[in-house]
Formats: structure tokens, C-alpha cells, sequence
């Protein structure tokens, strides 16, 4: 279940994470079109407690609590 609330965090803490979109060979891109995302996760836990957050290395893709934003 999309909640806006975690979308609008999504917009948020994307941009502390430096995501390598420019450095993924075309192969890596691929995967990501496919939704085999390469999650990485980052310790948000001081900013945004209780929240399970992972973020896609090789694109701007970002998951939380299961649901990945932004939604394509
Ligand atoms: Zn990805």
C-alpha cells in the first residue's frame, strides 16, 4: 500500500544517498527496468526512526517498509 507520507520521505532522503546511475553499464540499468534493484541500505535511523529504508545502488530508486519509490 503506497503511503504518501513515505513518498514524500522518499523525495527527502534521496538526496543523501549519491546513487550511481551515471557509473551503471548498460547491463546494470537493465536490471534496475526489470526491478532487480541492487539495495543498499543506509542508516537513516537518527533522522528517520522506525523506518526500514533501502536505497538502489545503481539508480535513484528507494525502498521503504517493501514499497519502492518513486513508483514507475
Ligand atoms: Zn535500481
Amino acid at each position: 500500500m503506497v503511503n504518501s507520507e513515505d513518498s514524500a520521505l522518499a523525495v527527502q532522503v534521496a538526496k543523501l544517498w549519491p546513487h550511481r546511475e551515471h557509473e551503471a553499464s548498460l547491463l546494470l540499468g537493465q536490471l534496475c527496468r526489470v526491478g532487480l534493484h541492487r539495495w543498499r541500505r543506509l542508516d537513516l535511523t537518527a533522522i528517520v526512526p522506525g523506518k526500514d529504508i533501502r536505497f538502489c545502488f545503481w539508480c535513484s530508486k528507494i525502498e521503504i517498509e517493501g514499497i519502492v519509490y518513486p513508483k514507475a
